[in-house]
């Protein structure tokens, strides 16, 4: 297999499930993180060491992280809030590790009831203990292309928290489209001030939500400016807590399909990870927003009628 330009980061066993009302059995996850594994995807992140009262859905983190499948090349990532959550990251033995913030003060308050400065001083402890116990650690910064509260988002002002973030020790700065507000044209203008910044692009990931339909523009204008690290969820599994029914997270095989399509190299078998997507589907019991596995699902059921009739 030839080198992967594109780098794909899949958060469905953790922001995927984590709006699910349905609490998913532990056995399930795992079987979605095996399926994921072996399609190529190397970045997959698991669950989230909340406090469990916060998350039900990810209560079992303790329990599953002992239990993940071992695959070579693969790297497995935990949510940590805090000082408290990267201990229980560290006695379960997850390796790679994400810490969070908005960049709006409103949502940051509303989210994790504190100001920005305030989550600034905890992640710079969190960040720097990490990285002296030799994890790997991406930092998150949510509503950097618009908050739903606050509207417009100061980009400088999120450009001194990615570089705060960095100084702290963060490998990865996850630039994240919380409520799918962001615009091809903001996403350019967002990197540019990134790297203008002195963050450079290859520790630029892009978290875009298809909320309004745009998650697949947006993260292609992060593409055309040079970001190669991209989340995805399968089948787009996930939410948006702020807008009921409304998709979530950008479909990892949609953005497969685009890259190959492009002839980008994702390391990512297609068909393979679109089936993970219609078992997901199975597993939940309801259909999700991706498209690419629906299309899957349709080839196969064509091929099958093709099969009985000849
Ligand atoms: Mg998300």
């Amino acid at each position: 297999m030839t080198e992967a330009q594109v780098h794909i980061y899949e958060v469905s066993p953790r922001d995927g499930l984590q709006n699910e009302a349905a609490v998913v059995r532990t056995e399930d996850k795992l079987a979605l993180i095996d399926g994921l594994a072996r399609t190529g995807v190397r970045d997959i992140e698991v669950t989230s060491f909340v406090r469990p009262s916060w998350i039900p859905q990810l209560a079992d983190a303790a329990e599953l992280v002992p239990q993940l499948p071992a695959h070579e090349g693969v790297r497995y990532w935990a949510l940590i809030p805090n000082m408290r959550g990267l201990d229980r990251a560290l006695d379960a033995g997850i390796g790679h590790v994400a810490t969070f913030m908005s960049a709006s003060e409103t949502h940051n308050k509303k989210n994790l009831n504190r100001t920005r400065r305030e989550s600034l001083a905890t992640l710079d402890q969190v960040i720097s203990t990490a990285k002296d116990a030799q994890l790997t650690v991406r930092a998150y910064i949510s509503t950097v292309f618009g908050c739903p509260y606050e509207g417009t988002v100061d980009v400088e002002r999120t450009v001194q928290i990615a570089q705060s973030l960095r100084q702290a020790g963060a490998d990865v700065i996850a630039l994240g489209d919380t409520t799918g507000m962001g615009n091809p044209t903001l996403v350019r203008e967002v990197v540019a001030a990134m790297v203008r910044g002195g963050v450079p692009l290859s520790s630029i990931a892009l978290h875009m939500h298809d909320t309004r339909g745009t998650a697949l523009a947006n993260i292609l204008a992060g593409y055309e400016a040079g970001v190669r690290i991209f989340d995805g969820s399968v089948a787009g599994v996930g939410g948006c807590p702020y807008a009921p029914g409304a998709s979530g997270n950008a479909a990892t095989e949609d953005l497969v399909h685009m890259f190959e399509a492009m002839g980008h190299g994702t390391g990512i078998d297609l068909e393979r990870l679109a089936e993970t997507g219609v078992k997901l589907g199975e597993v939940l019991g309801r259909p999700l927003p991706g498209r690419y596995h629906l299309y899957h699902l349709g080839t196969q059921a064509r091929r099958q009628r093709s099969s009985q009739s000849a």
